[in-house]
């Protein structure tokens, strides 16, 4: 779609990496064209494409992440925005960088502005960056007027250990969905490519939207549902429910049997699988503890939006790269009918296992409770071989980054879990010691 006229005032965008459109309202355009955006509607953007001289050329959806504002540091190669320690050092570790990749996040902690993640060998450092007096300081001896100054400075002066910036960290393009009004879609739009796995509702399969893009297609026979109202009202519900840590839905296909719920595809699987499959060098205790963080962001949020899950596991959180976690099935439960002995939600009613969900505070447990299961797991061997003290799920929780950490939760509200809990879930598999350890470098942020 497209149509040449007065372009819209307001600031000028730029598009990060080439788009081809798929709908007949999206916008095709190549990387570095710019944008005056019209209208911005969560995740698509409706904008005009401008020509050099700032005339409209053309209209349609823009995916909202495709595009930077011009001449911020969003259109810094290695400006990674709001990103977590833990996948800035995933990232910077993917194939792909060198010795001296880096890029720059927003901090997470009270402290600092920003920080600086640069690879180092097999590690990563991290070195903050905060705002004094209009100055940006790396340390006390050195101040610059903005980001790239600093960047530019340390490609040539070195940071530490020896080490100095090359090149920014690899970025990829996102792979947004088609822009579509409607969620309810023909299920010929769908192809099935790949069985990943089956649970208590069916089958679930890596497939294809318009051949395109790649997406997890639930599979559950029509019998096993509610009636199609309510079930199109609880679907209504949870496709309103957006954030970085929760299964974002994509569509249903809900007419005929049996019906696709399609969501975003997580490569890594349920984190029940990762845990499994994972040892302690693969996911240490830092890392479990990112995961944990981020599933109580995701359960903060959906309490936020008042939704209730009814059925936190393990086997539902999905895993993507860089194991970014996201809270998945949320509301599943409502739209099945429950038929005796075939299933039944986790909750302490049933006792099955998962988290019962009352309270932010009995939520936001499911943190310190993944870490806590885990590390008892651990610490049972630990306790045997060691002195090393373990830790509590306080002072795990404690030391959850204040993102996470929302207003009147407190450790102590954290630590009570539900009686239904079962620990089994978060620490099958896993049978081994570990070394509980507190930051031991400087510029640990
Ligand atoms: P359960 O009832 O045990 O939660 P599900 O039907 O939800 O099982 O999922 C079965 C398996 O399919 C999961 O263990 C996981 O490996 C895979 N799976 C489910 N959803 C996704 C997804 N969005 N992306 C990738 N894999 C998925
Ligand atoms: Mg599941």
């Amino acid at each position: 779609m497209g149509s040449k006229g007065q372009a819209p005032l307001g600031p000028q965008y730029v598009g990060l990496w080439d788009f081809e459109a798929r709908t007949a309202e999206e916008l095709s355009f190549r990387a570095g064209d710019l944008f005056h955006v019209a209208r911005k509607e969560e995740e698509w953007w409706w904008a005009v494409r401008l020509d050099g001289a700032g005339r409209a050329l053309a209209e349609g959806y823009v995916p909202h992440n495709y595009l930077a504002e011009k001449e911020t540091v969003e259109l810094e190669p290695w400006f990674f925005g709001r990103i977590s320690r833990s996948e800035a050092l995933h990232r910077l570790q993917a194939m792909g960088n060198e010795q001296g990749s880096f890029l720059i996040r927003v901090s997470e902690k009270p402290g600092a502005d920003y920080v600086l993640s640069v690879r180092d060998q097999q590690t990563v450092r991290h070195y903050k960056i905060w705002w004094r007096a209009g100055r940006l300081h790396l340390n006390e001896a050195v101040s610059f007027p903005g980001l790239s100054e600093l960047v530019d400075h340390h490609k040539v002066q070195s940071l530490s250990h020896g080490l100095w910036l090359t090149s920014p960290c690899r970025k990829h393009e996102p792979e947004p969905l088609p822009h579509c009004d409607d969620w309810e879609r023909p299920r010929e739009e769908f192809t099935l490519c790949r069985k990943l796995g089956f649970g208590y509702f069916g089958e679930v399969f890596e497939g294809l939207w318009k051949d395109k893009v790649r997406v997890a297609i639930k599979v559950i026979a029509r019998a096993d549902l509610l009636h199609q109202h309510t079930f199109q009202s609880e679907i209504q519900a949870m496709k309103k429910l957006r954030h970085k840590h929760i299964l974002a839905l994509y569509a249903v296909a809900s007419v005929g049997d049996p019906v696709y719920i399609v969501t975003e595809l997580m490569p890594k699987g349920s984190l029940l699988e990762l845990l499994r499959d994972s040892d302690e060098k693969a996911l240490p205790i830092s890392e479990l503890m990112d995961i944990a963080a981020q599933v109580a962001e995701g359960m903060c949020y959906l309490e936020s939006q008042n939704y209730i899950h009814r059925d936190l596991a393990a086997r539902n959180i999905l895993v993507g790269e860089n194991n970014i976690c996201k809270v998945g099935d949320f509301g599943l439960a409502r739209l099945i009918k429950v038929r005796y002995g075939l299933w039944s939600p986790s909750c302490p009613l049933t006792g099955l296992g998962g988290f019962w969900e009352g309270s932010a505070g009995a939520w936001t447990s499911l943190g310190g409770q993944l870490c806590a299961q885990k590390l008892q797991t651990r610490k049972s061997l630990l306790s045997r071989r060691t002195s090393i003290s373990p830790m509590t799920t306080t002072s795990l929780i404690s030391g959850l980054p204040q993102r996470h950490s929302p207003e009147g939760i407190t450790p102590s509200s954290l630590t009570s879990g539900p009686s239904g809990f079962s620990s089994m879930r978060f620490s099958a598999g896993v049978r081994r010691p570990i070394q509980v350890l507190g930051p031991s470098i400087a510029d640990c942020h």
